[in-house]
C-alpha cells in the first residue's frame, strides 16, 4: 500500500484523481453559493431548490455540481487505496478540509460515526457517558471541526456482511450529508459492494458519480509508467527492454499491484522510503504539540487519545490520577503537589528532565490557586480548539484570580463554570466542552444580555457589555491589585469585592449586591461557609462565579470613572430590564451595595473595615462609609 504514491502522476489513475477533484471543487463551489443565496434571501432560496433540474443519476453529466457522493470501486490490486489517500492529501494542499476515516477502526463493528470520532481522535463513546447524550454532543463537534469531504476507504469495514444490505451505511451518509456534518462523501469499495451502496443512495435522493478504476492497456503509457515509477524508486532511467512486459503479464494491467512487483523488484519499502520523506518536526516525537497555556494534566490527557503515544501516557496518566485522588482531585499541574501527595514522583521526575516539558508547562510554578477558580473556563476557547483540529485544552489563564472575561475573542466571553463537582481533573476539558455545547449559550452565544430584540442584535450589546469589562478587568487585575493605582488600595480593592460580593447571610440577606445581581446558578455546587461571623470580611470574593465577580468590577468600574456615566446609563438599559436598576455613579453604587445588607450587618462591616483597613485606605473608601443601610 503506497503511502507516498507520487507516481500516481505517470499512471491512469492521475485522471480518475483529477476527475473526482473536480467533482468535488464543483460541489462544493456550488454548497458554497447556496449557502451564501440562502442567507441572503430565504425566500429566494426556496424557489431556486424548485427549479433545479433534477439530475439525471448514473449518467455522467456534464456539470457534477450537484453530485454529494462519489463511489469508486476497481478491481483488487488497481491501486483504489493509493488513489484515494492521495486524493485527501491533495484537497487538503488545496485548503479543502477533507478528512480520511481509518481503514482498520479499532472499535469492533464500527459505524461511520465510530469512524469519524477515531479519526477526529475524540474519547470514544463508552469513555464519555449516556448515548443520546454523547451522539449531540459529537455531532456539535464535527460541525465545529467543519469537514468538507469525509473520505472512506474500503468501505466495507464499516459494513456487515453479506455486504449487499447497504441501508445502514447509506443512511448514515444522508445523515451527515443533510445535517451539514459533511457536505461531501468520498466512498471506495469492491464493485459488488458499491452496486449495493449505490441502490441506497438512489433511494435516499442523494445525488452520487460513480467511477470504476480501470486496468491499465500495454502500451507506450504503460512503459512509460514503469520507467517513471523505477526512476522515481531508485533514481535510474534505465530499464531492461523485457521488464516492463513481464511486469504487465504478473499484473495483468493493475496498477497498484503493478507497483507491489516493482517495489519488491528494486528495494523493500522502507528502504525507498526515507530519504523522501523528511520527518514532521514534532514536539517530543508522537505527542501533540501543547496548546498555548494548556496545563500539564490537559496535555497529557489529549495524548490518551493518541494511537501513537498511549501506551506511555495511558500509565502516567494513572499515576498523576493516583496522585490527584490523593490531593482530592486538583491539578497535578505543580511538582510539589504530587511530591506533598508522595505519588507520581517518578513521572515528574522524568519529565523535570526534559527542559522543555519543565519549562513548557511551569512545573516549578509554586502559586497557590483557589480551588473554586480551578472549575472555570472559556467555552469559546473550547469550541476554538475543536474547530482547530484539537481535543479541548485547559488552560492557565483561567484559575488565576479575578480573570473572568476571556480577551481572545471578537467578541469577550465570560468564563463559565463546571457543574461537575468532582471532575477527573485530566478530563476536565473535555466535560466542559460537552457541558457548553449541551447549555443554550452554544446557540445563542450571549450570558449577559437577555431581552426581545433580535439574537444579533442582543449580541451586539454583549458585545459593548463585554468590552467595558475587558477594561474595568485590565485596569482592576494590573493597575488596582499590583498596587499601582492612585485611587484605589489593592487592600481598599479586595475590601470593596468583599462587600460587594460578600456571601448570603443566613436569614440575613442575599449576599452582596453583586453576587445576588444575576440570579446565578453558577456556583451551585460551592457550598458557603455559612456560619461566619457577621463581621468576618475575608476571602468572599473567591467563592463568587465570574460572572458573579465581573458585575462587582462593573460596579467599582462606574464608582471610579473607569466606565463613563453615558456607558453606565447604557449599562443599566440592557442589564436592568428583568432585574433591579443598575447603578450608574458613585452614590448609587455606594447605596445599592450598603441597603443590601440590615443596619446592624452593614454596621459590623463598618467595625470591620475601620479595625483591618489603615487610615488611608479609609480615606479612600469615604464615599462607601458615608451612606447608611435603611434597610428594615
Ligand atoms: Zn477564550
Amino acid at each position: 500500500m503506497g503511502r507516498f504514491p507520487r507516481w500516481i502522476s505517470s499512471s491512469d489513475n492521475e485522471s480518475v484523481l483529477q476527475r473526482c477533484l473536480k467533482i468535488v471543487r464543483s460541489s462544493l463551489a456550488l454548497t458554497a453559493t447556496r449557502q451564501a443565496a440562502n442567507s441572503h434571501s430565504v425566500e429566494q432560496h426556496a424557489t431556486a431548490q424548485q427549479s433545479l433540474p433534477h439530475q439525471p443519476r448514473n449518467e455522467a453529466p456534464k456539470s457534477n455540481a450537484d453530485t454529494q457522493v462519489i463511489l469508486l470501486s476497481g478491481d483488487a490490486g488497481c491501486g483504489m487505496s493509493a488513489l484515494t489517500h492521495q486524493l485527501c492529501r491533495r484537497l487538503c494542499r488545496q485548503g479543502i478540509n477533507a478528512l480520511e476515516l481509518p481503514e482498520i477502526p479499532v472499535h469492533p463493528n464500527p459505524t461511520l460515526v465510530d469512524g469519524l470520532v477515531e479519526a477526529l481522535g475524540l474519547p470514544p463513546q463508552m469513555m464519555a457517558g449516556q448515548k443520546a447524550q454523547i451522539e449531540s454532543i459529537y455531532n456539535a463537534t464535527f460541525k465545529l471541526r467543519d469537514i468538507q469531504v469525509t473520505i472512506v476507504n474500503d468501505v466495507q469495514s464499516y459494513m456487515r456482511r453479506p455486504y449487499s444490505n447497504a441501508s445502514p451505511v447509506v443512511t448514515q451518509i444522508a445523515g451527515f450529508i443533510h445535517s451539514g456534518i459533511s457536505k461531501f462523501v468520498f466512498l471506495s469499495a469492491t464493485t459488488r459492494c458499491c452496486d449495493a451502496l449505490a441502490e441506497g443512495l438512489q433511494v435516499e435522493g442523494i445525488t452520487y458519480s460513480r467511477i470504476h478504476v480501470q486496468r491499465m492497456p500495454f502500451g507506450a503509457n504503460y512503459i512509460g509508467y514503469v520507467t517513471d515509477a523505477v526512476e522515481r524508486l531508485t533514481g535510474i532511467s534505465e530499464l531492461p527492454g523485457y521488464l516492463p512486459l513481464e511486469l504487465y503479464q504478473l499484473s495483468d494491467g493493475l496498477i497498484g499491484m503493478t507497483m507491489s512487483h516493482i517495489r519488491c523488484l528494486v528495494a523493500p519499502c522502507s528502504k525507498t522510503r526515507r530519504s523522501d520523506t523528511p520527518q514532521n518536526k514534532t514536539w517530543f516525537g508522537g505527542f501533540c504539540r501543547p496548546a498555548d497555556d494548556e496545563t500539564f494534566s490537559s496535555w497529557l490527557m489529549r495524548n490518551a487519545f493518541n494511537k501513537g503515544v498511549w501506551w506511555i501516557t495511558g500509565r502516567e496518566l494513572d499515576d498523576c490520577r493516583q496522585a490527584a485522588r490523593l490531593y482530592r482531585g486538583r491539578d497535578v499541574d505543580r511538582i510539589s503537589d504530587l511530591i506533598a501527595a508522595g505519588k507520581g514522583g517518578k513521572v515528574l521526575s522524568k519529565a523535570l528532565g526534559i527542559p522543555t516539558l519543565a519549562g513548557t508547562f511551569e512545573l516549578q510554578d509554586t502559586r497557590v490557586f483557589p480551588s473554586d477558580y480551578l472549575l472555570a473556563y472559556c467555552p469559546q476557547c473550547l469550541a476554538d480548539d475543536v474547530a482547530c483540529g484539537r481535543l479541548p485544552s485547559w488552560r492557565k489563564a483561567w484559575r488565576q484570580y479575578g480573570y473572568c472575561v476571556c480577551d481572545k475573542h471578537e467578541m469577550p466571553v465570560t468564563l463559565s463554570v463546571l457543574q461537575h463537582p468532582n471532575p477527573d481533573p485530566f478530563f476536565r476539558a473535555w466535560e466542559a466542552f460537552t457541558e457548553y455545547v449541551q447549555s443554550p449559550l452554544f446557540r445563542l452565544k450571549r450570558r449577559l444580555v437577555s431581552g426581545t430584540l433580535s439574537n444579533e442584535k442582543l449580541q451586539m450589546r454583549e458585545r459593548k457589555v463585554g468590552l467595558l469589562i475587558l477594561r474595568v478587568q485590565s485596569w482592576i487585575l494590573n493597575e488596582v491589585l499590583t498596587g499601582s493605582c492612585p485611587h484605589l488600595s489593592s487592600i481598599g480593592a479586595r475590601f470593596l469585592l468583599n462587600v460587594l460580593l460578600h456571601e448570603p447571610i443566613h436569614k440575613g440577606s442575599p449576599g452582596g449586591f453583586a453576587r445576588a445581581y444575576f440570579d446565578s446558578r453558577d456556583l451551585a455546587h460551592v457550598f458557603y461557609t455559612s456560619n461566619r461571623n457577621s463581621g468576618d470580611l475575608h476571602g468572599h470574593y473567591l467563592t463568587a462565579s465570574p460572572r458573579q465577580t465581573l458585575t462587582a468590577y462593573l460596579l467599582i468600574g462606574i464608582a471610579y470613572d473607569v466606565i463613563k456615566r453615558p456607558e453606565a446609563a447604557f449599562l443599566q438599559s440592557v442589564l436592568g430590564v428583568t432585574r433591579a436598576a443598575f447603578p450608574t455613579c458613585r452614590s448609587e453604587v455606594s447605596h445599592a451595595a450598603v441597603t443590601i445588607f440590615t443596619p446592624e450587618h452593614w454596621a459590623a462591616i463598618t467595625r470591620t473595615a475601620k479595625r483591618d483597613l489603615s487610615f488611608e485606605d479609609i480615606l479612600q473608601l469615604d464615599w462607601i462609609f458615608k451612606h447608611e443601610s435603611k434597610r428594615k
